[in-house]
């Protein structure tokens, strides 16, 4: 049987696949296992920011597998390669978010971030966002307004409430001396990168100080450079009292955190968290060298500026092919193509595979696209060029709203 046949057989089938069978990755590319190559502007989800195999990723790793992988009792002991990346991160975090806290998904920090802040409020009820996405645990999932919502598992962890993305109006009419926590993306990323408006997020903390609630921030997607700033609330100065991490944070392996402030953590006790790999030595030392990569090399003000020069390319991209593309939004590498249908969706993402390029079929009708970190120029416009010659096969088939003559060009 071959990797497809296996897969099928053997794993449990939870999603629709994609017929590709990745061997390798080097940078931004990709290749197949006829050897065939691929830009990848997926990131792996927005994982490897660094792109694939890089040196300082393999460096990191080798060093530390080579001393400890997990520690005796994990967490019950110390360890150098955490206490490094504590060090790094907590010069980097918003101001006020001291503690930190390591888990191995987003799912998992976020789940552990509403857990302690129901703890530390002894408030139940948490605000979150339509459309928004926190991970698929099951207190996650019933935070998640987007498509996956715990309806299927019911009955979902209860005391959660939902509001529109972006309206003040709706989370001031709900949140109350009852709420505990109100958790937000600063740009809903599975929701199709949403960004909501100028001074949102700073009226949502005010807020949540007037009603004793907590602002939990998720940047498992936003973080780590993706948007052009290390944290994406960083453009604002928003003060959170909890944030979330994930994805970039490791480049590529299973990583996650969180941080909190000392009022809050003060209301954590010895035995209230925990976790078997929480804050593994190995994943610690390859997320410090990331993280350390990331800033020495001002990765976010490059992403900032190629971030931009990518989006005026997808709106050259929406010019041409106004009936297919209805809008494009992005900040920093995180962008999306919206052609407000799943149809096109999956018609533009097979179009683009075979054309060599990788992207992200989002839900709400969205493409998404979330290259690596590094993308140079002409990366970036190989990628454009790719993805115009995929569109123009999707505009131009019989069947398309898009194709004037009906012919199929
Ligand atoms: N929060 C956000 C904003 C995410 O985008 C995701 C994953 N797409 C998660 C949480 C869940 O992260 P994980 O898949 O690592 O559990």
């Amino acid at each position: 049987m071959d990797t497809v046949g296996i897969e099928e057989q053997y794993g449990l089938s939870v999603c629709k696949r994609q017929e590709l069978v990745i061997e390798r990755g080097e940078g931004n590319w990709v290749w197949d296992q006829t050897g065939r190559r691929y830009l990848d502007f997926t990131a792996g989800w927005g994982v490897t920011c660094l792109g694939h195999a890089h040196p300082v990723i393999l460096e990191a790793l080798s060093n530390q597998a080579g001393k400890i992988i997990q520690n005796p009792n994990s967490g019950f002991t110390y360890s150098p390669a955490r206490a490094a990346l504590l060090l790094r991160l907590q010069a980097l975090l918003p101001e006020g978010l001291s503690r930190i806290y390591f888990a191995s998904s987003g799912a998992e920090a976020n789940d552990a971030a509403v857990k302690l802040a129901r703890k530390v409020t002894g408030r139940s009820e948490v605000i979150a966002a339509k459309k928004s996405f926190h991970g698929r645990t099951l207190s996650t999932l019933s935070l998640s307004g987007g498509a996956e919502t715990g309806n299927s598992f019911l009955p979902v962890v209860s005391g959660n409430k939902f509001v529109e993305y972006g309206n003040l109006q709706a989370l001031a009419a709900l949140i109350s001396e009852r709420t505990a926590a109100v958790i937000l993306e600063p740009v809903q990323g599975e929701g199709g990168v949403r960004i909501p408006p100028p001074g949102y997020l700073k009226t949502v903390a005010e807020l949540c100080r007037a009603t004793g609630s907590l602002l939990i921030i998720d940047e498992v997607q936003t973080g780590f450079c993706r948007t052009g700033k290390f944290f994406a609330i960083d453009e604002e100065q928003i003060e959170a009292d909890i944030l979330t991490m994930g994805k970039g944070i490791a480049g590529g392996l299973p990583f996650a955190a969180f941080a909190m402030t000392e009022k809050g953590a003060a209301g954590v006790q010895k035995g209230d968290h925990g976790g078997t790999y929480c804050g593994n030595p190995l994943v610690c030392a390859v997320s410090d060298a990331v993280v350390k990569f990331l800033v020495d090399n001002r990765i976010a003000d490059k992403v900032w500026d190629t971030g931009n020069q990518a989006l005026k390319s997808l709106q050259q991209l929406a010019e041409k092919y106004p009936s297919l593309i209805h809008n494009v939004r992005g900040k920093g590498l995180m962008l999306a193509l919206d052609v407000g249908d799943d149809d096109g969706v999956a018609a533009i993402t097979q179009a683009c595979m075979r054309h060599g390029l990788l992207v992200t079929p989002t839900r709400n009708g969205v493409v998404r696209l979330l290259p690596g970190l590094l993308l140079n120029i002409a990366e970036l416009d190989e990628g454009m060029q790719r993805l115009d010659l995929a569109l123009a096969d999707v505009a131009c088939t019989p069947e398309s709203r898009s194709c004037a003559t009906g012919s199929g060009c």
